[in-house]
């Protein structure tokens, strides 16, 4: 990595000029580092007729926190390698990666200006009709052909040592399954919910099946995760949905990502009697939220249910009994992660603006209580619950 310096805005710009032929001969190229994420450096390179690129580039360290927190320059390969992997298996609904400079630690990628970031949007209000279909076509198509239905076990293996993730993963591992169940400093918990939080903290039935949920993230590799499943981490307009920012990846549990999904999903809907003065109009919101999360397992299950029966390579996995139970189990594993990714964006170190967009104190009070209330009832609830039974318990 010794070629590697942090970009300034102009050699981001002329890291974008030398690897794409987009801005043409005689182009005045300007750049901005615009960024709003925690870990990394994102410019949007333009030229003089507006068109546009992204330069992502990863730090040596975490940018929300600083030199303190070194983090590795090798998630920016995992990002381009798991971004181009999945856009391959659905070219639809991926951000395209068009150059990844292993040493710069930098990607270039198409910019997704015409998009909004699914969080804000929904936050606002705003409808996309299509985003739980999208996600759960994406999810379906990259999330079993990645796995043992596919790949054959040496191709596999191969590439969950290409996919070897160990510090982004860590991260994972202590925010969202340690942290929130212990008096962890890197817990942020608003001085009202204190007592319920100290609940999770001694809560020895909820925490066995936490460590059940962690266990399993860390054992049980059955496919390509995306890893960061969140709202943020999606682009949103009318008739189109693009993921980015992969850099979690890693071979995972399935339900870990469709569980991230369904989780901020959730949130939202928590928050909107916080979010909007009208009752009228938050029930409304609320049921478009319920809506998505329907759209997005029946998506989801119905293709994947179709994947196993029509493409499925190991002679042993085409029981139709081990398919459905295979099925089930995700579903159990997704109400699971979606609870953890629940409590863990209200008393964690990561919050999210559903919640903390909440001016009014008491409103902002009764949405986290309702997370980490709800978010137990997916834990514990998780081998029982169906999918209306679950839109009953919001
Ligand atoms: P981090 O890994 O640091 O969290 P993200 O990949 O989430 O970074 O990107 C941070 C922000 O940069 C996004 O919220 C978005 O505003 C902007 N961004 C990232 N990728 C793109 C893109 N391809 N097109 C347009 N904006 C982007
Ligand atoms: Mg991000």
């Amino acid at each position: 990595m010794s070629d590697y310096h942090p970009f300034t805005p102009d050699q981001a710009a002329h890291f974008a000029d030398l690897h794409s032929d987009l801005f043409g001969d005689h182009s005045q190229l300007t750049a901005q580092e615009f960024g709003d994420g925690n870990l990394n450096l994102v410019f949007r390179v333009k030229n003089n007729r507006s068109t546009s690129l992204i330069v992502k580039q990863a730090l040596p360290y975490a940018r929300c926190v600083g030199e303190s927190w070194p983090l590795t320059l090798d998630r920016a390969r995992i990002e381009a390698q798991v971004l181009r992997q999945h856009a391959k298996l659905c070219p639809d609904h991926v951000v395209e990666v068009y150059h990844f400079d292993q040493s710069l630690a930098a990607i270039l990628m198409e910019d997704l200006h015409q998009y909004e970031i699914a969080r804000s949007a929904l936050i606002q209000g705003k409808r996309f009709p299509l985003l739980g279909q999208h996600i759960g076509h994406y999810l379906a198509q990259v999330l079993f052909h990645t796995s043992d239905f596919v790949l054959t076990g040496p191709v596999k293996k191969a590439q969950q040592l290409q996919f070897n993730n160990p510090e982004l993963c860590l991260i994972t591992e202590d925010l969202f399954f340690t942290d929130p169940y212990s008096n962890h400093e890197r817990n942020t918990i608003s001085p009202a919910i204190l007592p319920q939080a100290q609940q999770l903290w001694l809560d020895t039935e909820l925490q066995a099946e936490v460590a059940q949920l962690k266990a399993d993230f860390l054992s049980k590799p059955q496919a390509l995760l995306h890893g960061d499943m969140h709202s943020g981490s999606i682009f949103v307009k009318a008739d189109s949905s693009k993921v980015i920012d992969a850099e979690f990846g890693f071979f995972g549990p399935i339900g870990f990502d469709c569980g991230s999904f369904i989780g901020n999903l959730l949130l939202c809907a928590l928050a909107q009697p916080g979010l909007c003065q009208d009752p009228a109009t938050a029930l409304d919101r609320q049921s478009y939220l319920q809506g998505q999360i329907v759209l997005f397992w029946t998506t989801f299950s119905d293709e994947f249910s179709h994947l196993m029966q029509q493409e499925t390579a190991d002679i042993s996995f085409q029981n139709k009994l081990f398919q459905q139970r295979f099925l089930t189990q995700i579903w159990q594993d997704s109400l699971g992660y979606a609870g953890c990714e629940l409590i863990r964006r209200t008393v964690g170190l990561a919050h999210v603006a559903d919640l903390e967009k909440i001016a009014d104190q008491s409103q902002k009070t009764k949405a986290e209580t309702a997370a980490l209330t709800l978010g137990r009832q997916l834990i514990m609830q998780r081998s029982s619950l169906s999918l209306t039974q679950l839109i009953e318990l919001i």
